[in-house]
């Protein structure tokens, strides 16, 4: 969590695969720890840690030990997750994408989100995907040819911070309420009650100021800036 934005953290391979910075490892596991009702919401039993909060939202506890054990290439480590989409670090390096690319795209971030059917980034969608700089969206679509099918690429202008996506505690029973979901987490709102209740395990934001481009129109330009 202290990496300074502008620095490439150490880079890690696997099998061949680039290890996502946003893909947790085994060994980053999350302590056994007990929700309790605090007021009008949840928190942790014993809780004293600061870094247990983002803004007054309870946040899910995981350690933090990249290249530690075996990477689970498709998941998500919520507090590398939440630190890539604060700072617009690269999803795949790690590497701030306030970069020579970011001036050229006229102030503008390079986003990979799942399509539906080919289907464009809307105005104001939500996401939990941080952005991806070129040079990874490239080898991205190099070593994964049927992302350009289930994947749209869009430059956006603007990445609004919008809530979190995580575990629902029913206020009554403090029992997970779990959606019947890939994931099993439920986005709310920063404006929400909801949010109170919710164990973040991501930070959801929306994107303005969309423009769909060509993944293989963005590797035919190749890798220089
Ligand atoms: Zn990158």
């Amino acid at each position: 969590m202290n990496e300074i934005v502008g620095t490439l953290p150490r880079q890690f391979y696997w099998k061949g695969l680039h290890v996502p910075f946003i893909a947790p490892w085994s060994r980053e596991r999350s302590p056994a720890s007990t929700i309790i009702r605090v007021g009008q919401g949840i928190g942790y039993a014993g809780e004293v840690s600061a870094a247990d909060r983002r803004h007054g939202n309870l946040w899910i506890r995981q350690a933090a030990v990249r290249g530690a054990g075996d990477p689970d290439l498709a998941g998500v480590h919520p507090l590398r997750q939440r630190q890539a989409m604060s700072h617009m670090l690269c999803q795949v390096c790690g590497k701030s994408t306030f970069d020579s690319d970011f001036v050229r795209w006229g102030e503008r971030h390079l986003f990979l989100v799942r399509a539906v059917e080919g289907r464009p980034i809307g105005e104001g969608e939500r996401t939990t995907t941080p952005p991806v700089c070129r040079p990874c969206a490239i080898e991205s679509v190099g070593v994964c040819p049927h992302l350009r099918k289930g994947y749209t690429a869009a430059l956006v202008k603007c990445a609004q911070p919008w809530g979190i996506a995580g575990i629902v505690y029913d206020p009554r029973t403090l029992k997970p309420i779990l959606p019947d979901t890939k994931d099993r987490l439920t986005e709310a709102s920063f404006n929400s009650r909801l949010i109170r209740w919710t164990l973040a395990a991501r930070d959801v934001t929306t994107l303005h100021g969309c423009t769909t481009i060509d993944l293989e129109q963005l590797a035919a330009q190749g890798v220089t800036a």
